[in-house]
Protein backbone atom coordinates (compact mmCIF):
# COMPACT_ATOMS: atom_id res chain seq x y z
CA UNK A 1 0.00 0.00 0.00
CA UNK A 2 2.59 2.33 0.90
CA UNK A 3 4.53 1.86 -2.38
CA UNK A 4 1.97 2.05 -4.02
CA UNK A 5 0.85 5.55 -2.70
CA UNK A 6 4.19 6.78 -2.71
CA UNK A 7 4.70 6.24 -6.01
CA UNK A 8 1.52 8.29 -6.94
CA UNK A 9 2.91 10.78 -5.21
CA UNK A 10 6.05 10.75 -6.64
CA UNK A 11 4.65 10.62 -10.15
CA UNK A 12 3.78 14.31 -9.46
CA UNK A 13 7.79 15.26 -9.09
CA UNK A 14 8.21 14.06 -12.27
CA UNK A 15 5.75 17.33 -13.96
CA UNK A 16 6.65 20.75 -13.81
CA UNK A 17 3.19 21.71 -13.91
CA UNK A 18 0.47 20.11 -11.81
CA UNK A 19 -2.90 20.33 -13.02
CA UNK A 20 -5.99 18.99 -12.46
CA UNK A 21 -6.27 16.17 -14.71
CA UNK A 22 -2.95 15.31 -13.49
CA UNK A 23 -3.51 15.69 -9.48
CA UNK A 24 -6.89 13.61 -10.71
CA UNK A 25 -4.66 10.43 -12.00
CA UNK A 26 -2.46 10.60 -8.94
CA UNK A 27 -5.81 10.71 -6.58
CA UNK A 28 -6.85 7.48 -8.49
CA UNK A 29 -3.59 5.75 -8.35
CA UNK A 30 -4.29 6.57 -4.49
CA UNK A 31 -7.72 5.47 -3.94
CA UNK A 32 -7.12 2.31 -6.38
CA UNK A 33 -4.09 1.32 -3.60
CA UNK A 34 -6.35 2.01 -0.67
CA UNK A 35 -9.05 0.09 -2.37
CA UNK A 36 -6.57 -2.72 -3.31
CA UNK A 37 -5.29 -3.39 0.46
CA UNK A 38 -8.50 -3.94 1.71
CA UNK A 39 -9.70 -0.43 3.32
CA UNK A 40 -13.75 -0.02 2.67
CA UNK A 41 -15.17 1.88 -0.22
CA UNK A 42 -17.02 4.01 1.65
CA UNK A 43 -14.15 5.62 3.48
CA UNK A 44 -12.15 5.90 0.58
CA UNK A 45 -14.61 8.15 -1.07
CA UNK A 46 -14.80 10.23 1.61
CA UNK A 47 -11.18 10.49 2.28
CA UNK A 48 -11.20 11.27 -1.47
CA UNK A 49 -13.44 13.98 -1.34
CA UNK A 50 -11.69 15.57 1.78
CA UNK A 51 -8.38 15.38 -0.11
CA UNK A 52 -10.07 16.94 -3.32
CA UNK A 53 -11.58 20.10 -0.89
CA UNK A 54 -7.43 20.74 0.49
CA UNK A 55 -6.05 20.22 -2.43
CA UNK A 56 -7.84 23.10 -4.46
CA UNK A 57 -5.71 23.67 -7.50
CA UNK A 58 -7.88 27.36 -7.86
CA UNK A 59 -7.28 28.57 -4.37
CA UNK A 60 -3.80 27.45 -4.05
CA UNK A 61 -1.60 30.15 -3.32
CA UNK A 62 1.01 30.37 -6.38
CA UNK A 63 4.68 28.47 -6.27
CA UNK A 64 3.11 26.47 -3.36
CA UNK A 65 3.92 23.01 -4.31
CA UNK A 66 0.90 20.37 -5.07
CA UNK A 67 2.34 17.82 -4.52
CA UNK A 68 3.36 19.35 -1.03
CA UNK A 69 -0.26 19.87 -0.11
CA UNK A 70 -1.30 16.63 -1.31
CA UNK A 71 0.96 14.80 0.81
CA UNK A 72 -0.34 16.16 3.09
CA UNK A 73 -3.67 16.28 3.13
CA UNK A 74 -3.19 12.34 2.57
CA UNK A 75 -0.64 12.24 5.32
CA UNK A 76 -3.84 13.98 7.50
CA UNK A 77 -6.68 12.14 6.52
CA UNK A 78 -4.90 8.68 7.01
CA UNK A 79 -3.79 10.16 10.60
CA UNK A 80 -7.24 10.89 11.31
CA UNK A 81 -8.76 7.72 10.22
CA UNK A 82 -5.91 5.71 12.33
CA UNK A 83 -7.20 7.54 15.16
CA UNK A 84 -10.66 6.92 14.90
CA UNK A 85 -11.69 9.91 13.40
CA UNK A 86 -12.60 8.20 10.35
CA UNK A 87 -12.56 11.53 8.86
CA UNK A 88 -9.79 14.11 9.78
CA UNK A 89 -12.31 16.96 10.56
CA UNK A 90 -14.41 14.58 12.77
CA UNK A 91 -12.38 13.11 15.11
CA UNK A 92 -13.26 12.82 18.63
CA UNK A 93 -11.17 14.19 21.31
CA UNK A 94 -13.37 13.85 24.49
CA UNK A 95 -13.97 11.23 27.27
CA UNK A 96 -11.40 7.80 27.44
CA UNK A 97 -11.44 8.50 23.45
CA UNK A 98 -8.62 11.04 22.83
CA UNK A 99 -6.46 9.89 19.97
CA UNK A 100 -3.65 7.57 20.71
CA UNK A 101 -1.97 8.30 23.65
CA UNK A 102 -4.30 6.64 26.25
CA UNK A 103 -2.39 5.46 29.56
CA UNK A 104 -2.81 3.90 32.31
CA UNK A 105 -2.63 6.26 35.79
CA UNK A 106 -0.10 4.81 38.08
CA UNK A 107 -1.55 3.97 41.90
CA UNK A 108 -5.01 4.94 40.67
CA UNK A 109 -8.12 2.47 40.22
CA UNK A 110 -7.22 1.22 35.99
CA UNK A 111 -9.47 -1.61 35.17
CA UNK A 112 -9.40 -2.51 31.83
CA UNK A 113 -12.09 -5.03 29.69
CA UNK A 114 -10.66 -6.84 27.10
CA UNK A 115 -13.49 -7.71 24.52
CA UNK A 116 -13.30 -9.20 20.85
CA UNK A 117 -14.55 -12.36 19.11
CA UNK A 118 -12.93 -15.61 20.06
CA UNK A 119 -9.34 -16.24 18.21
CA UNK A 120 -8.97 -12.41 18.01
CA UNK A 121 -5.85 -12.73 20.31
CA UNK A 122 -7.84 -11.82 23.92
CA UNK A 123 -5.77 -14.03 25.96
CA UNK A 124 -2.61 -13.89 24.56
CA UNK A 125 -2.85 -9.92 24.21
CA UNK A 126 -3.74 -9.62 27.93
CA UNK A 127 -0.87 -11.20 29.09
CA UNK A 128 1.48 -9.21 26.78
CA UNK A 129 -0.37 -5.84 28.00
CA UNK A 130 -0.29 -6.90 31.89
CA UNK A 131 3.90 -7.74 30.69
CA UNK A 132 4.35 -4.33 29.14
CA UNK A 133 3.21 -2.35 32.00
CA UNK A 134 4.27 -4.39 34.49
CA UNK A 135 7.98 -3.51 33.01
CA UNK A 136 6.66 0.66 33.24
CA UNK A 137 6.59 -0.15 37.23
CA UNK A 138 2.83 -0.95 37.46
CA UNK A 139 1.45 -3.78 39.45
CA UNK A 140 -0.79 -5.45 36.96
CA UNK A 141 -3.49 -8.67 37.73
CA UNK A 142 -5.05 -10.71 35.07
CA UNK A 143 -8.83 -12.29 35.57
CA UNK A 144 -10.35 -14.31 33.69
CA UNK A 145 -14.06 -13.85 32.75
CA UNK A 146 -14.25 -16.39 30.07
CA UNK A 147 -16.40 -19.31 30.78
CA UNK A 148 -17.41 -20.23 27.42
CA UNK A 149 -14.09 -21.98 26.03
CA UNK A 150 -13.12 -25.13 28.08
CA UNK A 151 -9.36 -24.56 28.88
CA UNK A 152 -9.70 -20.79 28.83
CA UNK A 153 -8.66 -20.43 32.26
CA UNK A 154 -5.88 -22.75 32.35
CA UNK A 155 -5.07 -20.54 29.30
CA UNK A 156 -4.57 -17.51 31.14
CA UNK A 157 -2.90 -19.36 34.18
CA UNK A 158 -0.43 -20.41 32.08
CA UNK A 159 0.01 -17.14 30.16
CA UNK A 160 -0.20 -15.28 33.74
CA UNK A 161 2.50 -17.85 35.82
CA UNK A 162 5.17 -17.68 32.83
CA UNK A 163 4.66 -13.87 33.47
CA UNK A 164 4.65 -13.95 36.75
CA UNK A 165 1.24 -11.70 36.69
CA UNK A 166 -0.94 -12.63 39.63
CA UNK A 167 -4.01 -13.77 38.01
CA UNK A 168 -7.80 -14.78 38.97
CA UNK A 169 -10.40 -17.50 37.90
CA UNK A 170 -12.68 -20.33 38.59
CA UNK A 171 -12.99 -24.01 37.62
CA UNK A 172 -16.52 -24.23 39.24
CA UNK A 173 -18.47 -21.20 38.77
CA UNK A 174 -19.93 -20.61 35.55
CA UNK A 175 -21.32 -17.01 35.85
CA UNK A 176 -18.22 -14.95 33.96
CA UNK A 177 -19.86 -11.55 35.35
CA UNK A 178 -19.27 -13.11 39.37
CA UNK A 179 -15.69 -14.20 38.19
CA UNK A 180 -14.90 -10.94 37.25
CA UNK A 181 -16.90 -9.40 39.80
CA UNK A 182 -14.60 -11.51 42.75
CA UNK A 183 -11.43 -10.83 40.72
CA UNK A 184 -11.36 -7.18 40.67
CA UNK A 185 -12.29 -6.90 44.28
CA UNK A 186 -9.63 -9.36 45.11
CA UNK A 187 -7.64 -7.47 43.01
CA UNK A 188 -8.41 -3.57 44.45
CA UNK A 189 -7.84 -5.38 47.82
CA UNK A 190 -4.52 -6.23 46.80
CA UNK A 191 -4.03 -2.54 45.46
CA UNK A 192 -3.28 -3.64 41.94
CA UNK A 193 -2.93 -0.22 39.89
CA UNK A 194 -4.15 -2.62 36.64
CA UNK A 195 -6.92 -5.25 36.66
CA UNK A 196 -7.08 -6.43 33.59
CA UNK A 197 -10.50 -8.73 32.59
CA UNK A 198 -10.31 -11.27 29.86
CA UNK A 199 -13.86 -12.24 28.48
CA UNK A 200 -15.27 -14.89 26.36
CA UNK A 201 -15.49 -14.56 22.29
CA UNK A 202 -17.96 -17.07 20.96
CA UNK A 203 -17.48 -18.00 17.47
CA UNK A 204 -19.93 -15.01 16.14
CA UNK A 205 -21.21 -11.78 17.29
CA UNK A 206 -24.36 -13.45 19.25
CA UNK A 207 -26.67 -11.75 21.39
CA UNK A 208 -25.66 -13.75 24.22
CA UNK A 209 -22.43 -12.70 23.88
CA UNK A 210 -23.11 -8.57 24.00
CA UNK A 211 -25.56 -9.47 26.96
CA UNK A 212 -22.03 -10.91 28.72
CA UNK A 213 -20.18 -8.19 27.82
CA UNK A 214 -23.14 -5.48 29.08
CA UNK A 215 -23.15 -7.73 32.59
CA UNK A 216 -19.60 -7.96 32.89
CA UNK A 217 -19.00 -4.15 32.22
CA UNK A 218 -21.67 -2.98 34.95
CA UNK A 219 -19.97 -4.92 37.65
CA UNK A 220 -16.24 -4.31 36.89
CA UNK A 221 -17.04 -0.55 35.65
CA UNK A 222 -14.05 -0.52 33.81
CA UNK A 223 -12.08 2.60 33.08
CA UNK A 224 -11.14 1.30 29.84
CA UNK A 225 -12.67 -1.10 27.32
CA UNK A 226 -10.20 -2.40 24.87
CA UNK A 227 -11.59 -3.98 21.45
CA UNK A 228 -8.66 -6.56 19.95
CA UNK A 229 -9.09 -7.69 16.68
CA UNK A 230 -7.69 -9.89 14.07
CA UNK A 231 -5.54 -8.09 11.18
CA UNK A 232 -5.72 -11.40 8.77
CA UNK A 233 -9.75 -10.82 8.92
CA UNK A 234 -9.91 -7.74 6.40
CA UNK A 235 -12.78 -6.01 5.74
CA UNK A 236 -15.20 -8.24 7.21
CA UNK A 237 -14.20 -6.92 10.69
CA UNK A 238 -16.09 -4.00 10.52
CA UNK A 239 -19.14 -4.89 11.37
CA UNK A 240 -17.80 -7.10 13.98
CA UNK A 241 -15.79 -3.90 15.34
CA UNK A 242 -19.65 -1.60 14.79
CA UNK A 243 -21.44 -4.20 16.83
CA UNK A 244 -18.81 -4.08 19.83
CA UNK A 245 -18.56 -0.53 19.72
CA UNK A 246 -22.05 -0.17 20.29
CA UNK A 247 -22.32 -2.75 22.61
CA UNK A 248 -19.73 -1.56 24.99
CA UNK A 249 -17.69 1.90 25.30
CA UNK A 250 -14.94 0.81 23.52
CA UNK A 251 -12.21 3.33 23.91
CA UNK A 252 -9.15 1.50 22.33
CA UNK A 253 -7.79 -1.24 19.74
CA UNK A 254 -5.55 -3.50 19.72
CA UNK A 255 -4.49 -5.06 16.34
CA UNK A 256 -3.44 -8.46 16.56
CA UNK A 257 -1.40 -10.39 13.91
CA UNK A 258 0.23 -7.98 12.24
CA UNK A 259 3.19 -10.52 11.37
CA UNK A 260 1.48 -12.27 8.95
CA UNK A 261 0.69 -11.56 5.39
CA UNK A 262 -2.58 -9.44 7.04
CA UNK A 263 -4.16 -6.60 4.90
CA UNK A 264 -3.95 -3.89 6.86
CA UNK A 265 -6.43 -1.80 5.02
CA UNK A 266 -9.75 -3.47 6.47
CA UNK A 267 -8.55 -3.74 9.39
CA UNK A 268 -7.47 -0.07 9.49
CA UNK A 269 -11.57 0.33 8.35
CA UNK A 270 -12.78 -1.31 10.90
CA UNK A 271 -10.96 0.86 13.31
CA UNK A 272 -12.48 3.53 11.69
CA UNK A 273 -15.96 1.93 12.50
CA UNK A 274 -15.46 1.94 17.08
CA UNK A 275 -14.08 5.94 16.02
CA UNK A 276 -11.68 4.77 18.78
CA UNK A 277 -7.63 5.02 18.31
CA UNK A 278 -5.06 2.25 18.23
CA UNK A 279 -3.08 1.64 21.17
CA UNK A 280 -1.15 -1.30 20.11
CA UNK A 281 -0.16 -3.95 17.57
CA UNK A 282 0.43 -7.23 18.21
CA UNK A 283 3.23 -8.57 16.10
CA UNK A 284 3.80 -12.49 17.17
CA UNK A 285 2.72 -15.29 19.27
CA UNK A 286 5.40 -13.95 21.61
CA UNK A 287 5.01 -12.21 25.60
CA UNK A 288 7.37 -9.30 24.14
CA UNK A 289 5.46 -8.61 20.72
CA UNK A 290 3.32 -5.69 21.40
CA UNK A 291 4.24 -2.61 20.02
CA UNK A 292 2.87 0.80 21.21
CA UNK A 293 0.90 2.29 18.17
CA UNK A 294 2.54 5.54 16.69
CA UNK A 295 0.03 6.94 14.00
CA UNK A 296 2.75 9.49 12.64
CA UNK A 297 5.17 7.04 12.14
CA UNK A 298 3.09 4.52 11.20
CA UNK A 299 1.34 6.43 8.26
CA UNK A 300 4.98 8.00 7.27
CA UNK A 301 6.01 4.43 6.49
CA UNK A 302 1.89 4.00 4.85
CA UNK A 303 3.39 6.87 2.47
CA UNK A 304 7.25 5.97 2.11
CA UNK A 305 8.12 9.23 4.09
CA UNK A 306 10.78 6.82 6.03
CA UNK A 307 10.03 6.81 9.65
CA UNK A 308 12.16 9.19 11.36
CA UNK A 309 11.25 9.25 14.43
CA UNK A 310 11.15 5.21 14.91
CA UNK A 311 14.71 5.20 13.13
CA UNK A 312 16.33 7.92 15.22
CA UNK A 313 15.23 5.82 18.25
CA UNK A 314 16.84 2.62 17.27
CA UNK A 315 19.79 4.01 15.83
CA UNK A 316 20.24 5.63 19.28
CA UNK A 317 19.73 1.95 20.69
CA UNK A 318 22.33 0.38 18.95
CA UNK A 319 24.50 2.26 16.59
CA UNK A 320 27.64 3.66 17.91
CA UNK A 321 27.22 7.54 18.99
CA UNK A 322 30.00 8.34 16.45
CA UNK A 323 28.35 7.02 13.31
CA UNK A 324 24.71 8.33 14.09
CA UNK A 325 26.10 11.67 14.66
CA UNK A 326 27.94 11.16 11.10
CA UNK A 327 24.81 10.19 9.67
CA UNK A 328 23.25 13.05 10.99
CA UNK A 329 25.28 15.61 9.61
CA UNK A 330 24.96 13.92 6.36
CA UNK A 331 21.17 13.76 6.76
CA UNK A 332 21.61 17.84 7.33
CA UNK A 333 24.14 18.46 4.50
CA UNK A 334 23.06 16.56 1.80
CA UNK A 335 26.60 14.78 1.50
CA UNK A 336 26.09 10.99 0.99
CA UNK A 337 29.40 9.14 0.08
CA UNK A 338 29.87 5.70 -0.60
CA UNK A 339 32.04 5.18 2.59
CA UNK A 340 28.66 6.97 4.24
CA UNK A 341 26.65 3.92 2.79
CA UNK A 342 28.92 1.27 3.84
CA UNK A 343 28.83 1.94 7.39
CA UNK A 344 25.06 2.07 7.17
CA UNK A 345 24.85 -1.15 5.68
CA UNK A 346 27.52 -2.08 8.56
CA UNK A 347 25.02 -0.61 11.66
CA UNK A 348 21.90 -2.17 9.29
CA UNK A 349 23.68 -5.94 10.01
CA UNK A 350 24.04 -5.26 13.90
CA UNK A 351 20.44 -3.80 13.96
CA UNK A 352 18.55 -7.33 13.60
CA UNK A 353 15.84 -7.87 11.10
CA UNK A 354 16.82 -5.68 8.09
CA UNK A 355 13.53 -5.43 6.44
CA UNK A 356 12.06 -4.11 9.52
CA UNK A 357 15.13 -1.24 10.34
CA UNK A 358 15.00 -0.59 6.44
CA UNK A 359 11.34 0.50 6.27
CA UNK A 360 12.11 3.00 8.51
CA UNK A 361 15.03 4.28 6.77
CA UNK A 362 13.56 6.85 4.56
CA UNK A 363 14.13 5.51 1.04
CA UNK A 364 15.22 2.54 1.93
CA UNK A 365 12.07 0.87 1.88
CA UNK A 366 11.79 1.05 -1.54
CA UNK A 367 15.24 -1.47 -1.31
CA UNK A 368 13.54 -4.14 0.27
CA UNK A 369 13.39 -6.79 -2.43
CA UNK A 370 10.16 -9.11 -2.89
CA UNK A 371 12.01 -11.85 -1.20
CA UNK A 372 11.79 -10.47 2.13
CA UNK A 373 14.55 -11.05 4.74
CA UNK A 374 17.22 -13.19 3.17
CA UNK A 375 17.07 -11.75 -0.14
CA UNK A 376 17.44 -7.93 1.44
CA UNK A 377 20.60 -9.74 3.39
CA UNK A 378 22.21 -10.79 0.14
CA UNK A 379 21.96 -7.94 -1.66
CA UNK A 380 23.34 -6.01 1.06
CA UNK A 381 26.48 -7.92 1.26
CA UNK A 382 26.97 -8.19 -2.38
CA UNK A 383 26.63 -4.37 -2.26
CA UNK A 384 29.28 -4.28 0.92
CA UNK A 385 31.79 -6.56 -1.20
CA UNK A 386 31.50 -4.53 -4.05
CA UNK A 387 32.67 -1.44 -2.25
CA UNK A 388 35.28 -3.50 -0.46
CA UNK A 389 37.21 -3.22 -3.58
CA UNK A 390 36.95 0.32 -3.85
CA UNK A 391 39.66 2.81 -3.66
CA UNK A 392 39.31 5.04 -1.07
CA UNK A 393 39.05 8.46 -2.95
CA UNK A 394 36.01 6.51 -4.50
CA UNK A 395 34.76 5.37 -1.44
CA UNK A 396 35.15 9.43 0.03
CA UNK A 397 34.11 11.15 -2.90
CA UNK A 398 30.92 13.68 -2.73
CA UNK A 399 29.75 12.48 -6.23
CA UNK A 400 30.25 8.74 -6.29
CA UNK A 401 27.65 7.71 -8.97
CA UNK A 402 29.84 10.12 -11.66
CA UNK A 403 33.72 9.17 -11.20
CA UNK A 404 33.21 5.56 -12.22
CA UNK A 405 33.78 5.38 -16.31
CA UNK A 406 33.75 2.16 -17.60
CA UNK A 407 37.19 0.65 -16.76
CA UNK A 408 36.99 0.87 -13.15
CA UNK A 409 33.36 -0.30 -13.06
CA UNK A 410 35.17 -3.28 -14.64
CA UNK A 411 37.77 -3.05 -12.49
CA UNK A 412 35.76 -2.91 -8.83
CA UNK A 413 33.90 -5.81 -10.27
CA UNK A 414 36.70 -8.09 -11.35
CA UNK A 415 38.34 -7.39 -7.67
CA UNK A 416 34.98 -8.38 -5.80
CA UNK A 417 33.98 -11.18 -8.00
CA UNK A 418 30.75 -9.41 -8.90
CA UNK A 419 28.62 -8.82 -11.88
CA UNK A 420 28.47 -5.65 -13.60
CA UNK A 421 24.79 -5.58 -13.12
CA UNK A 422 25.01 -5.55 -9.29
CA UNK A 423 27.77 -2.35 -9.71
CA UNK A 424 25.65 -0.57 -11.83
CA UNK A 425 22.44 -1.56 -8.99
CA UNK A 426 24.98 -0.31 -6.28
CA UNK A 427 26.22 3.12 -8.28
CA UNK A 428 21.89 3.44 -8.68
CA UNK A 429 20.71 2.71 -4.95
CA UNK A 430 23.57 5.47 -3.88
CA UNK A 431 22.86 7.87 -6.21
CA UNK A 432 19.03 7.98 -5.60
CA UNK A 433 19.67 7.65 -1.92
CA UNK A 434 21.74 10.56 -2.10
CA UNK A 435 18.77 12.43 -3.78
CA UNK A 436 16.99 11.75 -0.68
CA UNK A 437 19.51 12.88 1.72
CA UNK A 438 19.73 16.28 -0.87
CA UNK A 439 15.86 16.68 -0.20
CA UNK A 440 15.92 15.96 3.52
CA UNK A 441 18.82 19.20 3.80
CA UNK A 442 18.19 21.33 6.52
CA UNK A 443 15.43 18.73 8.06
CA UNK A 444 15.21 18.68 11.73
CA UNK A 445 16.15 15.31 12.99
CA UNK A 446 14.13 14.94 16.36
CA UNK A 447 16.38 13.08 18.91
CA UNK A 448 19.44 13.82 17.14
CA UNK A 449 22.28 14.40 19.19
CA UNK A 450 21.24 15.73 22.46
CA UNK A 451 18.49 13.62 23.12
CA UNK A 452 21.43 10.65 23.19
CA UNK A 453 21.49 10.31 27.13
CA UNK A 454 18.00 9.50 27.43
P1 LIG B 1 -8.81 -15.23 22.20
O1 LIG B 1 -9.74 -16.33 21.82
O2 LIG B 1 -9.28 -13.91 21.68
O3 LIG B 1 -8.48 -15.21 23.65
O4 LIG B 1 -7.44 -15.51 21.39
P2 LIG B 1 -6.10 -16.17 21.92
O5 LIG B 1 -5.36 -15.22 22.75
O6 LIG B 1 -6.38 -17.51 22.48
O7 LIG B 1 -5.28 -16.28 20.54
C1 LIG B 1 -5.68 -17.07 19.44
C2 LIG B 1 -4.44 -17.47 18.65
O8 LIG B 1 -3.85 -16.33 18.04
C3 LIG B 1 -3.37 -18.07 19.52
O9 LIG B 1 -2.82 -19.18 18.83
C4 LIG B 1 -2.34 -16.99 19.66
O10 LIG B 1 -1.06 -17.48 19.86
C5 LIG B 1 -2.48 -16.27 18.35
N1 LIG B 1 -2.06 -14.85 18.40
C6 LIG B 1 -2.50 -13.86 19.20
N2 LIG B 1 -1.91 -12.69 18.92
C7 LIG B 1 -1.05 -12.92 17.91
C8 LIG B 1 -0.15 -12.08 17.15
O11 LIG B 1 0.00 -10.87 17.32
N3 LIG B 1 0.57 -12.72 16.18
C9 LIG B 1 0.41 -14.06 15.91
N4 LIG B 1 1.15 -14.58 14.94
N5 LIG B 1 -0.42 -14.83 16.59
C10 LIG B 1 -1.15 -14.30 17.58
MG1 LIG C 1 -9.32 -16.18 25.23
Amino acid sequence: LGNKIASALRSLNAHVVVDEELLDACLKDITNALLASDVAVPLVVRMKKNIVREVDLDNMASGMNAKKVLERAVFKELTALLNGGGDASGTKTSGTKTSGTWTPKKGKRNVVMFVGLQGAGKTTTCTKFAHYYAKKGFKPSLVCADTFRAGAFDQLKQNATKAKIPFYGSYTESDPATIAAAGVKRFEEEKSDLIIVDTSGRHKQEEALFEEMREIASVTEPTMTIFVMDSSIGQSASDQAKAFASTVDVGGVIMTKLDGHAKGGGAISAVSETKAPILFIGTGEHIGELEAFETTSFVSKLLGMGDIKGLVEKMNEIVPEESAEKLMEAFGSGTFTMRLLYEQFQNLQNMGPISSIMSMVPGMADMIPKGGEEQGTKRMKSMMVLMDSMTDAELDAPNASKIFNVKRMERVCRGAGRLPSEMITLLEEHKRLGKMMGKMKGIKMPGAGGARGR
